[in-house]
């Protein structure tokens, strides 16, 4: 493996499509393994049916076809016990408190722990409520007994073609991309306007259009040199070719996720002919393969969240800082296990991504607030999504992102300091590294198809 130069994700790197698939083959076997296996990573808590879109009336926007429902988990001996409401109310007490932000403003430099008191791993706390940790990437899913939480185990719903389509899904890509505008100075963002505001905007308005022509300039870039770590130049109608390092990188992120969704469905598509659930090379080739950049960003995410997994690593591997609390010390065990072994993996090459270049030079630090708060914006965004499944997937993808964001942009690498991550945080993050890994492998499945179909003529 080339060790990637730490100026990867601003100049070309040598982190090619064929060094991150080599490493995927390694990962995946693991990753599978710790996803599929485990009742702590095949479950997750979140409020899926009780909160509104807060940009607009989305009542038209519901998605009646039967692959968009959801099938949560409502009694509760159907529900494994490490996520069982009851478990977690175990927990509840006056010291096993989220380290809230007077902590973190208080003693930025200590281990966070030091707030929980003794014997409760971090991944074992209950949230009490819905508010952003002021260095959260995303609205956090609220774990508490009585929040409206909906059980859902992964493994029942997987992430695949549902029909969802049309103007209620096309709305809502639109306000996530809008939500790359940056400007140069950065404006006041409320819930209420984040979006709402920007889309009155003409600079708004054209952005799909100029990030469309950007990309087919980024295409001849592409094909030359097949490499996936190449920026991103995104012009937003604000901004020009010597666009900033990390509204690029925010870009990447939206559309190699975006990617990432669309790999899936077309991977797991519903031919409504035959009935059968296989492969669409047509529904690939028109929205990836003619579209280069957005198969590079999503290997940009690859990369990205290997090197959140790596970085978490010698953390994760310390049995008292993060514990799977599934109330059996042997599953505990194995649950460790099998995240050690994702870990070894995905830290078996030279650093991939280098986070430390970013929020440094030029208007970097001011961005950051912008860019936590843009991120925010678009998992509230997933509120928005009228279709049950793809809303679960979307809320679950954000926040592994916004948590792969946190790790790395929150948390210096030469500080003491231990990354306090929900329950629900870590099984989006490892859960969307997942989701990536399979992208990636049907990618690759997906050229062959296309390669021999070309052959054949
Ligand atoms: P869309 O995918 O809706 O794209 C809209 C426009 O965005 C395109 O015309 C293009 O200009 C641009 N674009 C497309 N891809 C990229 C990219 N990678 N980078 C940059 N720009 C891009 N459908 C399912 O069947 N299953 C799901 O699980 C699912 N999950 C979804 C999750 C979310 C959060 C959302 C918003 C939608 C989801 N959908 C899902 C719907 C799906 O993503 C598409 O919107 C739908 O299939 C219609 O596709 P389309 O061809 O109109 O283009």
């Amino acid at each position: 493996v080339c060790p990637i130069s730490p100026k990867a994700i601003v100049s070309d790197a040598c982190a090619s499509y064929s060094t991150l698939e080599r490493l995927n083959r390694n990962v995946k076997p693991a990753l599978d393994d710790l996803t599929r296996t485990t009742d702590f990573f095949s479950h997750y808590r979140l409020n899926l049916f009780h909160k509104k879109c807060p940009f607009w009336n989305d009542e038209n926007g519901m998605c009646g076809n039967i692959a968009c429902a959801v099938q949560t988990l409502d009694n509760e001996e159907d529900i494994p016990p490490v996520w069982r409401a009851s478990e977690l109310g175990k927990l509840e007490g006056p010291l096993a408190k989220h380290p809230g932000k007077t902590t973190q403003r208080e003693e930025p430099r200590r281990p966070l722990r030091g707030g929980l008191g003794e014997g409760v791993g971090e991944s074992c706390v209950v949230e009490y409520d819905d508010e952003c940790d002021e260095r959260d990437y995303c609205v956090p899913e609220d774990e508490s007994a009585a929040s409206k939480g909906d059980y859902v185990s992964l493994l029942q719903n997987p992430e695949r073609f549902t029909g969802y389509a049309g103007d209620g899904a096309k709305q809502v890509w639109d306000a996530i991309y809008r939500e790359n505008c940056f400007q140069k100075t950065s404006f006041p963002h409320s819930d209420s306007l984040g979006v709402g505001s920007q889309a009155q905007g003409p600079a708004a308005m054209d952005f799909k259009a100029v990030i469309e022509a950007a990309g087919r300039q980024q295409v001849l870039e592409q094909q030359r040199q097949e490499n996936p770590m190449t920026p991103f130049v995104a012009k937003t109608g604000f901004e020009h070719e010597d666009e900033c390092l990390e509204k690029r990188v925010f870009y990447r992120v939206i559309s190699g996720m975006h990617a990432s969704i669309s790999t899936h469905l077309c991977w797991d598509f519903l031919n409504q002919t035959t009935g059968q659930w296989q492969p669409n090379v047509d529904c690939y080739v028109n929205r990836l393969h003619t579209h280069p950049e957005r198969i590079s960003n999503l290997y940009f995410n690859y990369a990205l969240l290997t090197r959140a997994i790596a970085k978490l690593g010698p953390y994760l591997s310390q049995e008292d800082t993060y514990r799977f609390c599934t109330g059996d010390p042997e599953q505990d065990a194995t649950t460790r296990a099998k995240v050690l072994a994702v870990i070894e993996k995905a830290s078996s090459v030279p650093q991939i991504f280098d986070e430390s270049l970013m929020f440094k030079n030029g208007e970097g630090p001011s961005l950051k607030e912008d860019f936590r708060n843009r991120f925010r914006n678009v998992s509230r965004l997933m509120d928005c999504v009228g279709c049950d499944k793809c809303r679960l997937w979307g809320k679950l993808q954000t926040a592994g992102y916004g948590t792969a964001l946190k790790v790395l942009f929150e948390f210096d690498n030469n500080s003491p300091e231990i990354p306090v991550l929900k329950r629900t945080e870590l099984v989006a993050l490892f859960n969307t590294y997942a989701r990536l890994s399979s992208s990636l492998e049907a990618i690759q499945h997906f050229r062959e198809m296309v390669q021999e179909r070309d052959a054949a003529g």
